[in-house]
């Protein structure tokens, strides 16, 4: 009679390691006490969605800030949903948000640390030798059913209002004699590897999760299919073993693997390695069309890719600081307390960390890029924005290089100060409201077209802005300057404060702020524009004469 030693060694012939060489060739980590392993486990399925960065953003921290590892895993065995290239897209995609791995995948052709390989389809002969180990025990089996037989069988549950799946008596593999299993191997009939689980639907099984707290499950019974037939292991599998031998201490992954729980705690404890820690971190939701709350979708919202972020221009340090605040409930506060401290200096926890899924709020992370924005020194504002528009604004680029002193005075308008102006939410807010400055974006304004005051004649515009004009005195500091533009508003009838104009409107043609209007108009074709006096300072003696005689020759 043939033994499970037998049978496994029909199915892995070419296997002959043990797990103890496996323990011996990836030992424990020698790290610090309380030093925390840390995987982001991606699938190259595609873009880096919100809540994979909101993952690795809090993995990343984790390690760090307990002097750990934090390192990826190419988790590449579902090869039907494979993107070529997006594992290394990932990967490229975190660096830019700061999030750079201790060790692991880094693309195809680089990967670093110990306790690789860090992509699980090269790792075959560390699963089968796992796999081959379970056989032995009589804790994994063939299992030759065809997709039409659990077919049938879900078929049959459903009609008997049973749990589905492939457990207990509807296992039809499960207690197979070894010797049936080889000849049907032998014959060629096909099949995969499934777990045999001792587990009883009947029975909860309690855990401590880092972030949920104490936990109660239903234990599993399902047979779960451990390796598929291509050979490749499945992700209840792959992972668990992956996260032994690489030494992780903390799996931190999307709550909605916590059903899969009870699966992986069995796994763990039948095969016998230490169970890590756990921290299931809150899904990122949203509140869609209908009303209802439900995780963000990669394939229904396009904020739930990053690169939807990164191409409008959200500043990196908005996003991540964004996601902090859903992270941790004590994040804004910290920052409030700390402005001049960089982000990774917040201590985040899991205790803080919330417990249901946050809902994702974009408006929320406009305003903190624009706060961020807003506190940069122009000099590092311009380079992330010309960083920014070589990228995705060519138009701007160029004008950005063109004169780079120039385009920092622009944002340094009102900026570096207490109390900085907040026009900005996004790199891409920025050129449409300055883009005036530039000579060729002026000329193209269409001058006979702008959007004066219907009720002032043009022959007071006109002699308002001649006078100007003649009169221009760059020298003068802010409260001067607009001192004389009061001066400048009397001499042509003008009240100079609006309240005067309000109570004796018939005396005035308009009042002071008429003749801003006029005077910005003609220097940036619009009724809006960063404060007028940089505005003018900053154009320059020579151009600012220059566009009100362009503007005047359409009078
Ligand atoms: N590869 C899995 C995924 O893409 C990772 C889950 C985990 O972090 O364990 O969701």
């Amino acid at each position: 009679m043939a033994t499970l030693k037998d049978l496994a060694n029909l199915i892995y012939p070419n296997i002959h390691w043990t797990l103890e060489d496996l323990e011996k060739r990836f030992p424990k980590r020698n790290l610090p006490e309380g030093a925390k392993v840390i995987r982001f486990a991606p699938s190259p399925t595609g873009f880096l969605h919100t809540g994979s960065l909101f993952a690795s953003l809090v993995g990343y921290y984790f390690a760090q800030q307990s002097k750990g590892i934090f390192y990826i895993r190419l988790e590449d065995t579902d090869t039907k949903r494979e993107i070529e290239g997006s594992g290394s897209a990932l990967v490229e995609q975190l660096k830019e948000f700061d999030i750079i791995p201790d060790e692991g995948y880094f693309s195809e052709t680089k990967q670093i640390g110990n306790y690789g390989p860090y992509k699980q389809s090269e790792r075959s002969e560390i699963y089968n030798t796992c796999i081959k180990h379970l056989i032995e025990m009589g804790r994994a089996y063939p299992c030759f059913c065809s997709a039409e037989e659990l077919q049938e069988l879900r078929k049959e549950q459903e009609a008997r209002k049973e749990i589905p799946g492939y457990y207990g008596k509807y296992a039809k593999y499960r207690d197979y004699p070894v010797d049936a299993a080889i000849e049907k191997i032998k014959a060629g009939v096909p099949y995969i590897i499934r777990f045999k689980s001792m587990g009883n639907h009947e029975n909860k099984v309690a855990f401590h999760d880092e972030i949920k707290g104490d936990i109660e499950l239903t234990e599993n019974d399902q047979d779960i299919v451990i390796c598929k037939s291509d050979g490749l292991p499945t992700y209840h599998f792959a992972h668990l073993v992956d996260d032994h031998f690489m030494r992780t201490t903390h799996v931190t992954r999307g709550e909605e693997w916590l059903p899969s729980l009870p699966i992986h705690i069995e796994l763990f404890d039948t095969i016998g390695f230490e169970r890590p820690k756990y921290a299931h971190i809150p899904n990122v939701m949203k509140v869609d069309e209908n009303g209802t709350r439900r995780k963000l979708s990669k394939r229904k919202d396009e904020e739930a890719a990053v690169s939807y972020f990164l191409e409008q221009g959200y500043p990196k340090y908005g996003f991540i600081e964004y996601l902090l605040t859903i992270a941790n409930s004590n994040y804004e506060a910290w920052r409030d307390l700390n402005l001049e401290k960089d982000y990774k200096e917040f201590p985040l926890s899991f205790e803080k960390m919330a417990v249901e899924g946050a809902l994702f709020d974009i408006a929320k992370v406009a305003n903190i890029s624009k706060e961020r924005m807003a506190y940069k020194k122009a000099k590092d504002l311009a380079l992330e924005v010309k960083a920014w528009a070589k990228l995705y604004d060519k138009n701007f680029y160029n004008h950005i290089i063109e004169n780079e002193d120039l385009f920092i005075s622009i944002l340094n308008i009102e900026r570096e100060k207490e109390k900085p102006r907040k026009d900005y939410e996004k790199y891409s807010d920025i050129y449409p409201i300055i883009s005036f400055f530039y000579r060729d974006v002026y000329d193209a304004i269409d001058k006979n077209n702008l959007d004066w005051n219907p009720l002032i004649s043009k022959e007071d515009i006109r002699s308002v802005l001649q006078d100007y004009h003649d009169t221009l005195d760059l020298s003068l500091d802010e409260e001067a300057w607009f001192a004389s533009i009061k001066e400048l508003a009397v001499r042509h009838g003008f009240a100079d404060n609006v309240k005067l104009w309000k109570k004796n409107k018939e005396d005035y043609k308009g009042h002071v702020g008429d003749v801003s209007e006029f005077l910005r108009i003609a220097l940036s074709g619009r009724k809006n524009s960063p404060n007028l006096y940089y505005v003018i300072q900053i154009l320059g003696e020579k151009e600012v004469k220059n566009r009100i005689e362009t503007i005047l020759k359409h009078f």
